[in-house]
């Protein structure tokens, strides 16, 4: 809610190039070519994500990172 994040939220946002294709997600353990991921490394696949977002997410906007804490943007590519 800060305007830190907010700021970071948006240099995120710029940075929409892919450096590897695939993704191995943090809960299920599998390779995706998509995963949700949060700067500090964390990756969920979208089944997982879903499953999870009773937990991760209270307005369908952001997700929490469960591992830092940190807000990411949910639902744009
Ligand atoms: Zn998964
Ligand atoms: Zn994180």
């Amino acid at each position: 809610m800060t305007q830190e994040n907010q700021a970071a939220r948006q240099q995120k946002r710029r940075e929409k190039r892919i450096a590897k294709s695939r993704r191995q997600c943090h809960c299920c353990r599998q390779v995706f070519m998509f995963c949700w991921h949060c700067r500090c490394g964390f990756s969920m696949c979208q089944a997982c994500m879903h499953e999870n977002a009773w937990g991760l997410t209270c307005n369908g906007i952001t997700w929490t990172c469960p591992d830092c804490g940190e807000q990411n943007g949910y639902g744009n590519q």
